[in-house]
């Protein structure tokens, strides 16, 4: 719908026939002109470019401030504008929504849109406000050293889910915010895919850290020394500067108000899990222990974690349990032992980041407002969906989270339009779509969703393994239409394995292996390692480890499994995200070679399907393209009409709105609402702008 674009259309909705070739088509044409944002309405569609764009500097910030989005050529700072000027204007939260795949862009266009506010806002330059801006920005190469990690799929991945709350005072500036993180994939802590890396936290330590940093903590610049940063093969990313990195960091942990002791102990903690990975558990007899040539590497992780050597021997070789009031000790084997090297090392990291998010939002807490409760914008960086070639818990996890969104996406933008042309009097006819609430349902419902029959799995007693799991959804789902598994259709090629069940997505068929789930939904720790860390002589350790204070015979409670913990914040989040008015960007990664000047069409079909992007015009096709409160509308356009130029006679906006219709030609493309008028194609809109401009 935007002017001053002339290469396809910038809108989706101008397109003349709605299918996926001429989808394709427009977003071919645009991105080989370097157009790489396009509108459906107000959905801002962004294709990857995989190079710099000129676009984001401070002629662009002016081009775009306060401008409604069709005025000019499509832009992800039009959506920024548009949820900030609307925040202000209704006094109402507003949200941004970006999702996509991995390596879509959807981390940069967070930190662009943080970057558009950051540069429309405290025009006075007030200090407090100034601070809180650099924190926000800061605290983004922060979470991104720690939470982050090259990929097969994108170099700079984001390993968890991001939610930021930024808040605005009654002047529109921003005072804070707040920041939600969700599962944080903590397997790759321990494991690590062929050409991917560990999170980039470690070898900025490695890389960046002085000779006298690294001998402190008994380190060498080497990550092939140590096994949790050598299964990749790879150290070094092209375009990453670790070195350069581990210095930005530290200054922003710094900047965020941590102290030199916090920043020390937090490398520390990084260290310690590096020499953890190496210290090899053997078989003893029956019983595990640590082999003699760890020493130093268990010693070491002794010494920067401040816990005795012999604690924590006897934590990943024994386990103490509760019998009758009584605690007992039992010997692990070799196996159980490296299992729980492998949780103390993920647990360890998990509430490094979990503190660091804490540490932040400490940093940007708004300040009070009196009798104000000061006005905010969400931005949402989210996974998108996955299908790898293994799915495991995570996929699933992720999966679901994109169930939950598009749930919102369908209800907010149907329900939104739908409502709207309620209000205002205006004869609608109800689009029908596909509702995903039925698969939601599957996953989610109480007793009878894949979450709740997994924890039931869990907390049964008794020798249960993965395929109980299965097994018992097979049993409760057999006659669901969007699950199946081998043991129910056996036919199927697809299901080559005993172990896989497959759930039918919105966006497509994901096979899923059953293998570790039972694992990853009980997340146990045991109490031993929590007891240890409590013991810690480093206060900040020990103050992650609040929970290692409870005696064992009296801890009856059994902890809340991933699933059921992950599902709790996916509902919260959907509800905050539904009592604020939605924005999109929908992220497209044209190829998976990383090439500024390729976009492959079966790559990026997929994409379009599952982002629901040809249903989306639909919607919007249907509706109107444009309305607007008859009085800003006569404001724009009075110079189009000599009856209400220089102003309308009398002071009724409708009346002077229909007169500039009638006299434009086009009063037979609109209706006429309450308050607002309507106008149906986005030609007629152009139209009014182009007769503005020539005036
Ligand atoms: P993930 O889900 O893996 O976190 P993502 O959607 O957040 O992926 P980004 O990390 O934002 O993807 O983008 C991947 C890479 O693509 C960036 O590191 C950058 O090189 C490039 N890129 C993305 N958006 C832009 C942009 N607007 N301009 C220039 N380069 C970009
Ligand atoms: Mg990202």
């Amino acid at each position: 719908m935007a002017l001053h674009d002339n290469v396809g259309v910038g809108d989706f909705v101008l397109l003349n026939n709605i299918n996926m070739e001429s989808f394709i088509d427009n977003l071919q044409l645009r991105f080989k002109a370097g157009r790489i944002y396009t509108y459906i309405g107000e959905v801002c569609v962004s294709v990857n470019p995989y190079k710099t764009m000129p676009i984001y500097g401070s002629d662009k910030v002016n081009e775009y401030k306060g401008r409604e989005v069709f005025e000019r050529a499509p832009h992800i700072f039009a959506i920024a504008d548009v949820a900030y000027r609307t925040m202000r204007r209704i006094g109402h939260d507003t949200c941004i929504v970006i999702s996509g795949e991995s390596g879509s862009g959807k981390t940069e266009a967070s930190k662009i849109i943080m970057r558009y506010i950051a540069a429309v806002t405290n025009v006075s330059g007030h200090q407090e406000v100034e601070r809180v801006k650099n924190v926000l920005i800061q605290s983004n190469c922060v979470l991104e050293a720690f939470g982050n990690a090259r990929t097969s799929r994108n170099d700079n991945s984001s390993r968890f889910g991001k939610y930021m709350d930024i808040k605005f005072d009654w002047k529109g500036d921003p005072i804070g915010g707040q920041i939600e993180n969700y599962l944080l994939e903590k397997s790759r802590v321990v494991l690590q895919q062929p050409n991917e890396r560990n999170f980039h936290a470690f070898y900025q330590l490695l890389f960046g850290g002085s000779d006298a940093e690294l001998r402190q903590r008994n380190l060498t610049k080497s990550p092939e020394a140590y096994f949790f940063t050598k299964q990749g093969g790879i150290s070094r990313v092209n375009g990453i500067n670790d070195q350069g990195d581990f210095k930005t960091v530290n200054s922003a942990l710094k900047l965020l108000g941590l102290q030199e002791s916090e920043i020390t102990t937090t490398w520390d903690q990084v260290g310690a899990i590096l020499h953890l990975g190496n210290v090899a558990l053997i078989e003893d007899g029956e019983t595990a222990k640590i082999s003699s040539s760890s020493k130093t590497s268990t010693d070491s992780v002794a010494k920067l974690l401040q816990v005795q050597a012999s604690d924590l021997s006897k934590a990943l070789c024994e386990r103490a349990i509760a019998a009758g009031g009584q605690v007992v000790k039992k010997n692990l084997t070799s196996d159980q032992a490296v299992y729980a090297r492998d949780a103390l090392a993920k647990a360890l990291y998990e509430r490094l980041f979990n503190w660091l998010v804490k540490r932040i939002n400490e940093a940007i807490k708004p300040m009070e407002m009196q009798g104000y409760k000061g006005t905010v914008i969400g931005v949402l960086d989210i996974y998108g969906f996955e299908i790898l070639e293994t799915n495991s818990f995570e996929q699933f996890c992720i999966n679901y989270c994109n169930e939950k969104l598009q749930q919102l996406f369908i209800e907010l933008v149907l329900k939104q339009e739908q409502e709207e042309y309620r209000k205002e009097g205006i004869e609608w006819q109800d689009i029908p779509y596909f509702n995903n609430q039925v698969i939601c349902d599957m996953i989610e419902l109480p007793h009878q969703g894949i979450i709740a029959i997994m924890d039931e799995a869990c907390l049964s007693v008794g020798n249960i393994s993965d395929t109980t799991i299965l097994h018992a959804m097979d049993r409760k789902l057999k006659h669901h239409p969007h699950y199946s598994s081998r043991q129910l259709s056996p036919s199927e090629k697809t299901l080559t394995h005993d172990r896989d069940f497959r759930i039918k997505h919105y966006a497509g068929e994901v096979t899923y292996n059953i293998g570790s789930f039972l694992d990853k939904n009980r997340d146990t720790l045991f109490q031993d390692i929590k007891r240890m860390l409590y013991k810690s002589k480093n206060p900040t350790i020990s103050g992650m480890w609040q929970d290692g204070a409870q005696d064992i015979t009296k801890t009856t409670k059994r902890p809340q499994t991933a699933g059921t913990i992950f599902k709790n914040s996916m509902i919260a989040l959907v509800k905050t995200l539904a009592s604020k008015e939605p924005y999109y960007v929908r992220c497209i990664k044209p190829n998976d070679v990383k090439s500024p000047t390729l976009l492959d069409n079966e790559r990026v079909e997929h994409q379009v399907a599952y982002l629901g992007l040809l249903e989306n015009v639909r919607v919007r096709r249907a509706g109107f393209a444009h309305r607007t409160p008859y009085e800003k509308f006569v404001q724009r356009y009075k110079m189009l009409s000599s009856k209400t130029w220089p102003n309308p006679a009398r002071n009724v906006m409708k009346d002077a709105t229909s007169m500039i219709l009638h006299d434009t030609g086009l009063i037979n493309d609109v209706k006429f609402g309450t308050t607002k008028i309507f106008i149906r194609s986005p030609n007629s809109l152009f139209e009014l702008e182009r007769k503005r401009q020539a005036m």
